[in-house]
């Protein structure tokens, strides 16, 4: 794996900037240090905030719109800003802002994105969808759909990680198979990964953007402050332009780039994984039928399909090797647990 070099770099879009825009002085000075890294396409600047709690910093409005303005002059950059009604829209175009996007809690509200839509209708601007809180990709693509349906033709989507109940360590679970979906079903639109809001924590920024570099995302969004820790929106997930520097500077793309020859190194690999991928299935449908035998068995005797004191051992038994064998424990519970239910389903439709 080679480091991602500046070109390839300059290939990704990469939206750095405040979570909120604090005051003259805090834009002027981030504004001034993100102007001079090539790499960076636009500056996100957050003026309204939506607090998941009331009470806390929300954001100030119209006068950080006349900041950004002046700003956009001096240093020739773009910035783009959250909407989540329809006057923060007026208020953008107003103020000269050609980028807005939808955060988590606007995409997951049908009622909220069409009112936006309204708003966007006839306009130009280019719109950013940040995936809902919730890990349903109808309502991101949902909300992609009414985008088009006003019109709008410049639409980004953007990955910022799943509010769970479990978070896996992370502040939003990133459930990268969620965007995945989103890839699959609309491959026509690009996908950042904002990996601030994922991690949560200034450490997770970089790693995570990594991954996604791996996952050929198409850039991402990221949030830097001048002063991370003064920051008086997501303090501990904020990075100095420093730290973006550096992070720009290490994100390694393996993914996009094809070196000469490597489908050669591949195509042994290859082959042997659908072997393997043959045998498994091979081995599925033998443990379907051998469901079905006793399924039989259990209707003769008079015995329930589910036995549960034999799944607990046979899922101890599995998952102990399993161990043994290094592989993931959730992974292989999941695994097992999608087996065991078609092994119930297909026992259940036996008799
Ligand atoms: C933000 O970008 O600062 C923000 C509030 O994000 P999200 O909508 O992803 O929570
Ligand atoms: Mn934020």
């Amino acid at each position: 794996m080679q480091p991602i070099s500046v070109d390839r770099i300059m290939e990704k879009t990469i939206i750095a900037g405040p979570c909120s825009v604090e005051s003259r002085e805090q834009l002027r000075e981030v504004t001034a240090a993100l102007s001079r890294m090539p790499q960076v396409t636009m500056i996100r600047a957050g003026v309204w905030k939506p607090r998941t709690r009331p009470g806390a910093f929300e954001g100030l409005g119209e006068p950080a719109l006349r900041w950004i303005q002046e700003l956009a002059k001096e240093f020739g950059v773009r910035y783009c800003c959250e909407v989540a009604r329809p006057e923060h829209v007026a208020l953008c175009q107003h103020y000269g802002i050609d980028t807005v996007w939808l955060g988590a809690r606007t995409t997951g509200n049908p009622f909220m994105v069409e009112e936006l839509c309204q708003a966007l209708r006839g306009s130009k601007m280019a719109v950013l969808a940040k995936n809902p809180t919730s890990p349903d990709v109808r309502l991101w693509l949902g909300a992609i759909e009414r985008l088009r349906a006003a019109g709008i033709d410049d639409i980004t989507a953007v990955h910022r990680g799943f509010a769970m109940y479990h978070n896996q360590g992370y502040r939003n679970a990133p459930l990268w198979e969620v965007a995945l979906e989103l890839r699959r079903e609309m491959p026509e639109i690009p996908i950042l990964c904002d990996p601030s809001h994922i991690g949560g924590r200034a450490e997770l920024v970089a790693p995570l953007a990594q991954a996604a570099m791996q996952l050929d995302y198409d850039g991402l969004m990221v949030e830097v402050h001048p002063h991370p820790e003064a920051a008086l929106t997501d303090t501990k997930q904020q990075i100095d332009p420093a730290a973006l520097a550096a992070l720009l500077s290490v994100i390694r793309d393996s993914a996009t780039s094809q070196p000469a020859g490597s489908d050669q190194h591949l195509a042994p690999l290859r082959e042997e994984i659908d072997t393997v991928d043959h045998e498994m299935l091979t081995l599925l449908a033998r443990r379907m039928e051998l469901s079905r035998q006793i399924a039989a068995v259990k209707h003769e005797q008079g015995m329930a399909v589910y036995q549960s004191k034999r799944w607990e051992a046979v899922m101890n038994d599995r998952l102990r090797l399993a161990h043994e064998m290094g592989l993931d424990e959730n992974f292989t519970k999941e695994l097992l647990e999608k087996i065991h239910a078609e092994s119930v389903r297909v026992q259940l439709e036996t008799h």
